[in-house]
């Protein structure tokens, strides 16, 4: 008995002096149903520790993205408008996990915009594949061609789990994504725009019932045939075929018609079971996916 107790302290200490203070190297206890927004700092086995889980930089992130779309969703389907349910400690701070994962930067940075597809299941073999959650990554290395990407829920093929939104941070080499998107900085930058859009489209935004959803032409771009957005410039959902930019966001679908508060059939935001408060039989992002 004696031993065993040893060996717990011993083992409960070594991870504590592995892992500096205050860093989370696990999903702690949701404080809610566990239906929620995991976020994490994912570092390559040859990237460069910034600390971003620890020095409040994603926080911060975290909260210009959800002040936005509290204030989009204000007078809507509520009237205190909703927030993004993000997974929190009990203190109201962020659940923010920190994953080292056994791939180099560059078996990442080469996929580009599908660079998402190859975190996903390295997340997953560490046991973050909770089908509860979805999952918001901030990966700490380059990308060859974004600054941000997410898997499509409805839009993928079925054998992809789409479960997680990517920002690619430093990112891209040329044309750093911190000089043209802002950066971890106090505002509701292009850089938060940016990972809003990406979160969206996890939570099953553009659906394809949309009545004003763009799916890019095939025209030899890294986009082609990508659904998942809106033709409304000025929307959060918008994007051009490219992917070089965003229009400076100022609409979460202000028609509602397409995917945020509606009265149609389709996958509906305001209705998730990823914001707060939401309706009594909230929707998966799943929701009335058609393949
Ligand atoms: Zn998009």
């Amino acid at each position: 008995m004696r031993l065993v107790l040893s060996l717990i302290i011993f083992f409960s200490i070594t991870v504590l002096v592995n892992a500096k203070e205050y860093r989370n190297l696990v999903d702690l206890p949701d404080i809610d149903d566990g239906y929620n927004i995991h976020v994490m700092y994912v570092l390559p086995s040859d990237g460069i520790d910034k600390e971003y889980d620890l020095n409040s930089k994603i926080s911060m992130l975290i909260y210009q993205i959800d002040k936005w779309f509290n204030k989009k969703t204000k007078g809507r389907l509520f009237k205190e408008g909703q927030n993004l349910k993000f997974d929190r400690k009990s203190d109201g701070r962020i659940d923010i996990t920190f994953l080292n994962i056994d791939l180099k930067d560059e078996v990442i940075s080469r996929e580009g915009i599908n660079a998402v597809n190859v975190i996903q299941p390295a997340i997953a073999r560490y046991g973050f594949n909770d089908p509860n959650k979805v999952y918001f990554v901030v990966y700490g290395g380059s990308n060859r061609d974004v600054c941000a990407s997410s898997q499509l829920p409805g839009h993928q093929q079925k054998k992809i789990t789409a479960n997680t939104a990517a920002l690619y941070y430093p990112g891209k080499r040329t044309g750093s994504c911190i000089e043209n998107n802002g950066g971890f900085k106090p505002t509701f930058n292009n850089t938060a725009s940016s990972v809003l859009h990406e979160i969206l489209h996890v939570l099953g935004a553009v659906p394809k019932c949309a009545p004003d959803h763009l799916i890019f032409k095939n025209e030899g771009t890294i986009n082609d045939g990508i659904g998942g957005h809106l033709s409304i410039e000025g929307d959060i959902m918008y994007s051009v075929q490219s992917n070089v930019t965003f229009a400076n966001a100022e609409h979460l679908d202000f028609k509602s018609i397409n995917y945020y508060n509606h009265n149609n059939d389709c996958l509906d935001i305001a209705k998730s079971v990823y914001v707060t408060p939401t309706v009594e039989n909230p929707q998966l992002p799943t929701f009335s996916a058609t393949e």
